[in-house]
């Protein structure tokens, strides 16, 4: 399996070389020159195996310059973290009561060390790097620089911390990030690992990063330390890959229930803001996995719900902050991967809509482009009241706790339900834990937060609720305190320096 550019036609290269480029040279995205297959049968046999396991194999349809026992040890290392008895769970929820056949799986991704679905990619992506860097012979270190508001440093610092031939590097905004978040990221431990506060905002700490990968002098004074700059942001295709694996085996858990038979269709609703996790769910259901409907689910930064209703996407609007601050999201990169697909690979027309949203802030796409989306995707957008309704009536219904962002995904399906009267069972991603949005879900189920700091609000979801509380954050303000070093945003070049020295 080769690797191409969404934007223009470069000499395919492994995935190896992609997952180490992270970003094509012509500014598109690495997609892989055809869509492997997996049959069902095949599938079939994965019922009764470990999600290592599983996740090896899809993987390995992609990363064909991977054998299978290296694909087996990244996951054998990128999962052993996580809780072993729920790892990729599915409650399944009868939503509708009159429908007892129409079940919806709420499928808890957010089982890793950061309680948030994003370790599931973070937790894979250095075990793949470092092998990558054998495989072209660097014998460089890697040093991942992150600018971070909250989540994706801490998803970063865990999965990279004492990965071999690695360095990594976050910097938040001080002040700027929640209580938690902060507690999360300077509790890191690791040999490898740095995290440092910057005097400003994030646009200040992020734009400090991005001048840093773009000085040449600190790039040639690294290199005579032996060190390389890399990212691990989301359009890596290292971190997309490890994504698809879920929906396969969020598909078997529910024909283990005996919900379903293997080979009947799901929907799946996702909810969704730079487009990674819901292009995975695509992938899949490109490979095999039987779906009918991807539903893409939206907060009230609904870019992508107008693009799929009208066909024009137009960045240019209010931005807003939500209870779902992970879909706070205007410029949702993945997509171009989908148009990619969907277009039959035309390069110069992806292009040309990338061109158009940096230059005007918006593009059209054309008619049989907009019909094949049509037949694949059905897009929703959820406001604030309606996300904090849904926590609440899943929670007096249930008994089950759900955090804001998978409670968008819940509402968004039961929106595409109500319209189309189609009650096929539904995988539904569960993004994150309800105790990492402690204050907007204690809102949701009617109970005051006032005055109650983010640390003391786990203790009192925990109370009204009993949802078990996940492991790290439960021992959080227990844990030693490893990084206090605070910086203006003018030494943070000096500050990468110092660490790749160490
Ligand atoms: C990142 C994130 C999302 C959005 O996922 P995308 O892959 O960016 O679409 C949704 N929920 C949570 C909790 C997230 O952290």
């Amino acid at each position: 399996m080769k690797y191409v550019s969404t934007r223009s036609k470069i000499r395919p290269i492994n995935s190896a070389e992609a997952i180490l480029q992270g970003l094509a040279k012509d500014g598109g995205l690495f997609v892989p020159e055809k869509i492997p297959k997996v049959k069902l049968e095949e599938l079939g046999e994965f019922k009764d195996k470990t999600y290592e396991e599983l996740s090896a194999w899809i993987i390995g349809k992609y990363l064909t310059d991977y054998t299978a026992d290296e694909l087996g040890e990244c996951a054998e290392l990128a999962y052993n973290w996580f809780d072993i008895h729920a790892r990729i769970s599915v409650a399944i929820l009868i939503q509708d009561a009159n429908n007892p056949t129409a079940p919806v799986g709420n499928m808890e991704l957010w089982h890793g060390p950061t309680a948030a679905f994003k370790d599931v990619a973070l937790q894979m992506l250095p075990h793949l790097m470092r092998m990558a860097l054998k495989k072209v012979g660097e014998t460089k270190k890697i040093l991942i620089l992150v600018a971070t508001s909250g989540d994706t440093g801490k998803a970063a610092l865990a999965g990279f911390a004492d990965v071999p031939q690695t360095k990594i590097m976050v910097f938040y905004p001080d002040g700027g990030v929640s209580k938690i978040q902060r507690l999360q990221m300077v509790t890191q431990a690791g040999d490898n690992v740095n995290v440092t506060a910057v005097r400003g905002n994030f646009d200040d700490a992020q734009t400090g990063v991005k001048k840093i990968f773009s000085d040449k002098k600190i790039r040639d004074e690294l290199d005579k330390l032996g060190v390389k700059l890399s990212s691990a942001n989301s359009i890596n295709w290292g971190r997309l890959v490890p994504q698809i694996a879920y929906y396969f085996a969020g598909y078997l858990e529910f024909v283990k229930s005996g919900q379903l038979t293997l080979g009947d269709k799901i929907n799946i609703s996702v909810p969704t803001g730079n487009f990674g996790n819901i292009l995975a769910a695509y992938y899949a259901m490109k490979m095999g996995l039987p779906v009918k409907k991807l539903i893409c689910a939206s907060n009230v930064n609904n870019v992508l719900t107008e693009f799929f209703v009208t066909g024009t996407y137009n960045r240019k609007r209010e931005f807003f902050k939500t209870i779902t601050p992970s879909m706070d999201i205007l410029i949702s990169s993945n997509l171009e991967r989908l148009l990619y697909h969907e277009s039959g690979g035309d390069f110069k027309q992806i292009s040309r809509y990338m061109n158009e949203l940096n230059n005007f802030g918006k593009y059209k796409i054309d008619k049989p482009l907009k019909i094949r989306l049509d037949k694949i995707f059905h897009a929703e957008y959820v406001t604030e009241d309606e996300t904090k309704l849904f926590i609440k009536r899943v929670y007096d219904s249930f008994k089950y706790l759900i955090d804001t962002h998978s409670a968008v995904s819940i509402c968004a399906l039961s929106k595409y339900r109500g319209k189309t009267k189609d009650l096929t069972p539904v995988l539904s991603a569960a993004t994150a834990s309800p105790y990492k949005f402690t204050g907007a879900v204690l809102d949701a189920l009617e109970k005051s937060a006032e005055g109650v700091d983010d640390l003391a609000q786990i203790a009192l979801l925990n109370r009204f609720t009993n949802a078990k509380i996940p492991k790290n954050l439960a021992t959080l303000s227990a844990a030693q305190i490893l990084h206090d070093d605070v910086c203006d945003k003018e030494e943070m070049a000096q500050r990468v320096l110092k660490f790749a020295a160490e």
